[in-house]
């Protein structure tokens, strides 16, 4: 019998059928409850000392921020799981100005993050700042990890990644400024946005890039990453 965690299984699974199946090096965060990661080197996830390598969901990204049950403070995954979607938007209600937000948590004994993404579409300032949030916590953790690892894709997949349109823009505006890496290997479309933006970049390797997308096979990435697993032993 083989086991495997969650995050690990789903980003074998990505590696093997989804977004970066014709990869053998892939990094995936998987935004759930919690944010898990999993590091595929190789075709094969990367395990390290003792089976705890590619905890990126406990990277820190506020070193002062909200305390993690892993004991550190300000972690990704107080800022990009869904637990903590739901958590900052009840901060929002208590700071008393999110009043959208305050009458759906009012209304529904189930406030979760999809009612806030929810809100988020429909425009509401609050719950579209909240997105933002959890992009700017992805974007901080990814350029670190792409400094380090320089691979060809990063894939956020799990639950959360269906607000995708309200979180990767900030993603995606906070790269290219915290990850030299990323702004010398970033698509073409997304180096001339940063250039817009910081007016400098300038694109250098011709066919190499660094793709952040989101992950194709929705929850079943676990399942058919597990599928995989007894063909790797
Ligand atoms: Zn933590």
């Amino acid at each position: 019998m083989i086991l495997e965690n969650d995050a690990n299984a789903a980003a074998l699974g990505e590696k093997w059928l989804g977004a970066a199946r014709d990869l053998d090096d892939m990094c995936m965060l998987t935004l759930g409850t919690g944010v898990g990661g999993g590091l595929v080197l190789g075709g094969r996830i990367f395990h390290g000392m003792t089976g705890m390598a590619a905890e990126f969901g406990h990277f820190t990204v506020y070193p002062d921020g909200h305390p993690c049950n892993c004991g550190n403070r300000g972690c990704v995954e107080q800022y990009a799981s869904a637990t903590a979607i739901v958590r900052m938007a009840r901060e929002e209600i208590a700071g008393g100005s999110a009043t959208q937000l305050a009458r759906a948590a009012e209304s529904d004994p189930e406030f979760s993050a999809k009612i806030i993404y929810n809100l988020a579409i429909q425009g509401d300032e609050p719950a579209r700042d909240i997105f933002r949030r959890v992009g700017e916590a992805l974007g901080i953790v990814l350029a670190d990890i792409i400094n380090g690892l320089n691979l060809p894709m990063y894939v956020i997949g799990g639950g959360v990644s269906s607000a995708w349109e309200a979180f990767a823009p900030a993603i995606f505006s906070t790269l290219p400024r915290r990850s030299m890496v990323y702004a010398a290997t970033a698509p073409p479309e997304r180096t001339q946005a940063a250039a817009g933006a910081a007016g400098e970049v300038q694109p250098r390797t011709a066919a190499r890039r660094t793709i952040v997308t989101r992950a194709l096979m929705g929850s079943d990435a676990g399942l058919y990453g597990a599928a995989r697993l007894p063909l790797l032993a």
